[in-house]
């Protein structure tokens, strides 16, 4: 087995540096070049126009021609992106023979120095290599590590950079220094650029600096946890669910999503179903209060957004009552998730101006609803609701003039493996809904556009009861 390559950041500033090749390769490598500080120069017979502005702009030299090895005169890095084996071949040798590291670009074998895979966080910059053998491989890793990176990471390393003289005055000893450094990682610091609250990222930082160690500060983040398909989940859901102590998790959230959580957190189910409570939303205070006041970081994990029928604004105040740090990672709401995963768009130039999220779980609940608003025409009604009061929401939007033609598209388990869309008029919504035995959880689409789910479908089976589904089902 050869040697691993050993690894070295170079500093490139005002040193010149070639790249050979006039096509989109060499213009990526001639402009990561320029970030980085160097002199470029770009020899190729034609250059490609984003290659020749620059030229024209002064930012890069242009050698004509083909590759010539006083070409390499100066440089301290060269890198070959023809598409020519024996001209890349030609500018490797030329530089071996003078002792300047040459990148060949995707040819490992060919090249005396190779350029890393890389996570760019301004100042911080991890580079992966797999020395040739599996290029792909490095790829991946550089995609994990860039969901797992946040951006403030490199806002983080600044001020670091920043205050480095100071840190080291007031903790000269390498012991105390180091676990200083793990007190403000695991601190508000962190958060609070992530949060783009410079100064008082500042302030605590300063703070930190001149206390002994002081307790651990717990906080909550509220997280919205997607429909389902663990795929619909932001980066930064993920990366939060990665640092969690205690996960308090409603019933919407689903296996798939929670799988990804840090293997050591705490989960609690503290899910509720319409009519079904397993702990009530003040049992789900009194959980979020005492870990987060017990120093814990604490995700509450709530389906799709949660700030969209989900509680989150009182789950706010009390965290603010209580003086608790907080933050929200939002996530995308079923109404959202469903229509995209049925093919049906919210709003459409020809049928819908407007979209309304509704919530009509309870019986009471509908008749607190403004059926006249709701029945207008030209306008989507995304439902969030109990398959049980779905024969009185059709009869009072009917009765409040909204056409017993208007389509409905009924979606069970939105974007999830099991997914159903029931879709019809309607004058036959709750009759569709019995027939097909519909269950939670199922969000209600009303509006001209539903009908659209019969011919724009992708994900699972189609509606149902559709000429297509008759078909998928003979199949
Ligand atoms: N905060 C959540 C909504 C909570 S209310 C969000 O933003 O999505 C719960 C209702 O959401 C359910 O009764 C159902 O109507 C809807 N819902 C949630 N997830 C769903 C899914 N995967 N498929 C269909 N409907 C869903």
């Amino acid at each position: 087995m050869s040697s691993p390559l050993f690894p070295v950041f170079a500093d490139l500033r005002g040193r010149a540096v070639l790249v050979v090749g006039g096509g989109t390769v060499a213009q990526r490598k001639a402009t990561a070049l320029l970030d980085a500080g160097a002199i470029v120069r770009v020899g190729a017979p034609a250059l490609n126009a984003a290659l020749t502005a620059l030229v024209s702009e002064g930012r890069i030299e242009h050698l004509h021609g083909t590759f010539a090895p006083r070409w390499l005169d100066g440089a301290w890095l060269a890198i070959a992106a023809t598409d020519d084996d024996e001209v890349n071949r030609a500018v490797a040798e030329a530089g071996e023979a003078q002792r300047i590291w040459v990148n060949v670009v995707d040819d490992a074998r060919a090249s005396s120095v190779q350029i890393p895979a890389r996570v760019d966080r301004g100042p911080v910059q991890v580079a992966i290599s797999s020395n040739g053998t599996a290029p792909m491989l490095a790829r991946h890793v550089r995609e994990e590590l860039e969901t797992r990176l946040d951006a403030s990471l490199g806002d983080l390393a600044e001020l670091l950079g920043r205050e480095r003289t100071r840190i080291r005055a007031r903790h000269p000893q390498i012991g105390a220094r180091r676990r200083f450094f793990e007190r403000l990682l695991s601190g508000p610091v962190p958060r609070l650029l992530r949060q783009r609250q410079r100064l008082a990222a500042e302030r605590e930082f300063s703070a930190a600096l001149h206390e002994a160690a002081a307790p651990a500060r717990g906080s909550v983040v509220l997280v919205g946890a997607g429909p389902g398909d663990p795929g619909l989940l932001t980066l930064r859901a993920l990366r939060v669910l990665n640092e969690a102590d205690v996960i308090l998790h409603d019933r919407l959230v689903s296996d798939d999503v929670l799988q990804l959580a840090r293997r050591d957190a705490e989960r609690i189910e503290v899910g509720k179903q319409a009519g079904n409570h397993h702990a009530t939303q003040e049992q789900i205070h009194a959980l979020m209060l005492e870990h987060a006041l017990a120093g814990k970081r604490v995700v509450r994990l709530k389906g799709g957004d949660p700030f969209v029928f989900g509680r989150g604004g009182e789950e706010l105040e009390v965290l603010r009552a209580h003086g608790i740090d907080y933050e929200v990672v939002p996530g995308i709401t079923a109404a959202l998730a469903c229509a995209a995963y049925a093919g049906v768009p919210l709003t459409h130039r020809d049928h819908a101006q407007s979209v309304r999220f509704v919530t009509a779980h309870f019986k009471d609940s509908h008749t607190s609803l403004d059926w006249a608003v709701l029945a207008q025409d030209r306008q989507t009604l995304a439902v969030y609701m109990g398959v049980a009061g779905l024969d009185h929401f059709a009869a009072q939007l009917i009765a409040h003039g909204r056409a017993a033609s208007t389509p409905f598209a009924l979606i069970e388990n939105g974007s999830r493996a099991q997914q159903r869309v029931v879709t019809g008029t309607l004058s036959d919504l709750g009759e569709r809904a019995r027939t097909h035995d519909v269950q939670s959880p199922a969000l209600l689409i009303v509006g001209e556009v539903a009908a659209l789910a019969n011919t724009l479908h992708w994900f699972g089976d189609p509606p149902l009861g559709t000429a297509d589904a008759r078909v998928a089902e003979a199949a």
